[in-house]
């Protein structure tokens, strides 16, 4: 990587013949050897490398076929073609072929054939099993870069020149079957992402003038209208234009109560139309819906690496040339200086080099954050990247918006009041027509409010429209300037309140009412009172994250007596009032040097530079909102706030798992180390407790795909609910 370049484009590359994730060191030399690539970042476990390359310096096909150069295949990850597998069927079948010929050769030992004859099979099943391993092998030498599969050889070929051909026969194969059963595991992570992805289907009756024709979802334009039957899933993400049905949304939102929907309701690829057919108008392409966001987020979330994989990888970098090193000083220094023997030095170093050939450590990692990670997505969730993975385990303190957050976000007018002589039709009439240009929560309130009593074209033109955020909008009517927004606002403008005013609305906040002041020409005109209501279940939610350790706080643009009242009914610890975009920055930085990692949940309207300055930004109700999929780290597709309950219980599960994998690998090479080192570990056994260890540290990594949260609420009713999920949680 060079400084001072800069990428101006980038490719993802499918790389193929990629078994372990060590060979990405050989890539990764390669790239950084040429000339215009800025940077890359290789994902072992979905097998991508995207690479960030000066266009003026280095051509794509430069790229791929510098990565052709060291064995490996790299395409295009557009025209992944799920992976040819000749290959690799090659390789099984070689790797089938060595184990038969070993077993034959032990059988015909063991029946007293000479032992010339058994010696000549096990050479024979070298040879067969060598073929793949050594290609490798030979290339890593040729770039010199020490990877396993070069360890592996000089193991085998050394133990071959000792005359221990049974030994090099068995590392030969146990080393193969450990490679295949690594990719397995591998692929099974990949697999539970791929997965989702055949959740959306391929095709879909598209409704055209002539009659209905079945078409591929890809080629499928804005604006198309798709026919979904009962039983059916979604094809597309769009809004109904006819028809109603209840529509399972679990793929998309986690979330697995059916939901009615109707007419104007909008629905998402991948979700299952239950009872009703259903005309649905395309919002999105194929290649931008929900579901597919999801699955990008999830994809690419390994450019944002744990701690601990950035641990392994950099472990990994240091350790397989000091054990080459290791090994040869072993089999050298002993004989050369102490005058030991040569023959048992050189076979303890051979030990060495192929107790180093581990893959756990550097696999397990990614694949437990993968699996973690796709876990999440079944959930309806997404992490942006393992590191918020990583991070939601450690968050001290869980600060929530208000509005849209911790309150359902749709909030109602529930009684204006007027003054100086204006009647409470104009005061809406006003009030609604400029709010209607606005996209806030309160304004869509008044606005959707006085179309009510005027419909959509009686509202007054306005000009001069100007939002001033967390405070409200001015805009010019008839002439004349409105302002509308909080008593902040109003003051700011020059309006002066008068005690009874004051009183009267301090009378609503407390209440739990957001009060919007209306104003002319220095004159209070009148008021809407506002009500929304806490989100159902916010307050278990709140009450479980609490018990599991965590500050709850509560920042929110509104005046404190309303932020109170709210406070009140979902039982936040603290409370942040009357605070603007900026000051929720300024509060997040310093629950951060209080107390230690912030996650700030918000829906993304307003609270993105918030949720950017906290350590983790988590967004709700994701779907249908391109915003809030931006915003967040973490993103939950549904509005139930007891997710992040889930998600930290995910959390402290996959770094659990982790920390086991790494401890489980380190503790392992150690010991094989050094027993190799006083000769007490033979070539056999200690591959074999290699492979054994890598196998197991790898579907260790695995279980967090079916790991379950159970949500004790749900099981045993409300008031017990919370101390039993705390249970469950950190069972
Ligand atoms: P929250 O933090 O609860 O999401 P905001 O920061 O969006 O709140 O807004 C804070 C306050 O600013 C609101 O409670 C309201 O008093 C005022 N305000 C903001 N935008 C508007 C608007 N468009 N119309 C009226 N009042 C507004
Ligand atoms: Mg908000």
């Amino acid at each position: 990587m060079q400084d001072g370049e800069l990428a101006n484009k980038e490719i993802t590359l499918q790389i193929e013949g990629m078994e372990c994730s060590c060979e990405a060191s050989l890539i990764e030399k390669k790239l950084g050897s040429l000339p215009g690539v800025t940077n890359h970042d290789i994902n072992p476990v979905s097998k991508r490398v995207r690479v960030g390359y000066d266009e003026s310096k280095v051509a794509a096909e430069d790229i791929i076929r510098s990565i052709a150069e060291t064995g490996m295949n790299a395409s295009s990850a557009k025209e992944d073609k799920r992976r040819s597998t000749w290959w690799r069927e090659k390789q099984q079948l070689a790797l089938y072929a060595c184990g038969a010929v070993i077993i034959v050769s032990f059988a015909l030992k063991l029946a007293g054939v000479p032992e010339a004859v058994s010696d000549v099979l096990f050479v024979l099943a070298v040879l067969i099993g060598v073929f793949y391993p050594a290609r490798k092998a030979l290339i890593a030498l040729m770039n010199l870069t020490p990877t396993i599969h070069l360890l592996m050889l000089i193991g085998a070929t050394g133990a071959m020149i000792l005359g221990m051909w049974y030994e090099s026969a068995i590392l030969i194969f146990v080393y193969s079957l450990g490679d295949v059963l690594e990719s397995y595991a591998v692929d099974k992570a990949r697999g539970a992402i791929r997965s989702l992805m055949d959740l959306a289907p391929k095709e879909a009756i598209v409704r055209k003038e002539g009659g209905e024709t079945i078409m591929r979802t890809e080629d499928i334009s804005v604006g198309d209208v798709v026919v979904v039957r009962p039983g059916e899933r979604i094809p597309v993400d769009g809004k109904i234009v006819w028809g109603a049905s209840f529509v399972n949304q679990a793929a998309v939102t986690g979330e697995p109560i059916p939901i009615r929907k109707q007419v104007g309701d909008e629905v998402f690829t991948g979700t299952i139309n239950q009872d009703g057919s259903l005309e649905v108008r395309v919002d999105r392409l194929a290649s931008e819906t929900m579901l597919s966001k999801i699955i990008c987020s999830v994809e690419e979330a390994q450019a944002r690496k744990t701690s601990y994989q950035t641990f392994a990888d950099s472990f990994g970098k240091y350790y397989t040339p000091i054990m080459l090193l290791l090994g040869i000083l072993v089999a050298v220094v002993p004989p050369l200086f102490l005058g030991a023997e040569w023959r048992e030095f050189i076979y303890r170093g051979l030990v060495v080099f192929v107790v180093s050939c581990s893959c756990g450590l550097a696999l397990s990692v990614p694949v437990a954050v993968v699996a973690g990670m796709a876990n999440a997505a079944r959930n309806g969730t997404a992490f942006k990247g393992g590191a918020y993975l990583e991070a939601l385990d450690k968050v001290k303190v869980i600060a929530f918006d208000k509005t849209g957050t911790l309150t359902i976000g749709r909030p109602e007018v529930t009684g204006t009041r007027v003054l100086d002589g204006t009647s409470e039709r104009d005061l809406l009439h006003i009030a609604g027509s400029i709010e209607s240009r606005s996209g806030h929560p309160l304004a869509a309130a008044i606005a959707r409010k006085a179309r009510e009593s005027f419909g959509s074209s009686g509202l007054l033109p306005v000009e001069d429209f100007q939002e001033t955020s967390g405070l409200g909008v001015t805009a010019r009517s008839k002439g004349k300037l409105f302002v509308v927004g909080n008593d902040r606002f109003q003051e700011e403008m020059g309006v002066v309140l008068s005690g009874q005013a004051r009183e009267e609305i301090a009378a609503l906040e407390n209440e739990g009412k957001t009060v919007v002041l209306v104003s002319t020409q220095g004159r209070l005109i009148g008021s809407l009172a506002i009500a929304d209501e806490v989100r159902p279940g916010a307050r278990e939610a709140l009450q479980q994250l609490k018990k599991s350790g965590v500050k709850t706080v509560m920042l929110t643009g509104d005046n404190r007596r309303s932020a109170e009242a709210i406070a009140l009914k979902t039982g936040v610890d603290e409370l942040y009032a009357q605070l603007l975009p900026v000051d929720k920055v300024e509060v997040i930085k310093r629950l951060r040097d209080e107390y230690g990692e912030v996650a700030m949940v918000g829906d993304g309207i307003n609270d993105a530079p918030a949720m950017a300055a906290s350590g983790v930004g988590i967004a709700m109700g994701a779907a249908g909102s391109d915003i809030a999929i931006e915003a967040g780290d973490v993103v939950l597709m549904s509005d139930d706030l007891s997710r992040i309950g889930y998600l930290r219980a995910l959390s402290r599960r996959a770094v659990r798992n982790i920390r086991q994998n790494i401890v489980v690998s380190l503790v392992n090479i150690a010991f094989m180390v050094t027993m190799a080192l006083i000769g007490l570990l033979g070539l056999v056994t200690g591959l074999l407790l290699n492979e054994a260890s890598a196998v197991l540290v790898i579907f260790n990594a695995l279980r967090l795909l079916t790991w379950k949260w159970k949500k004790a609420a749900e099981l045993e009713g409300q008031g017990l609910g919370a101390a039993a999920a705390m249970a469950v949680e950190t069972e």
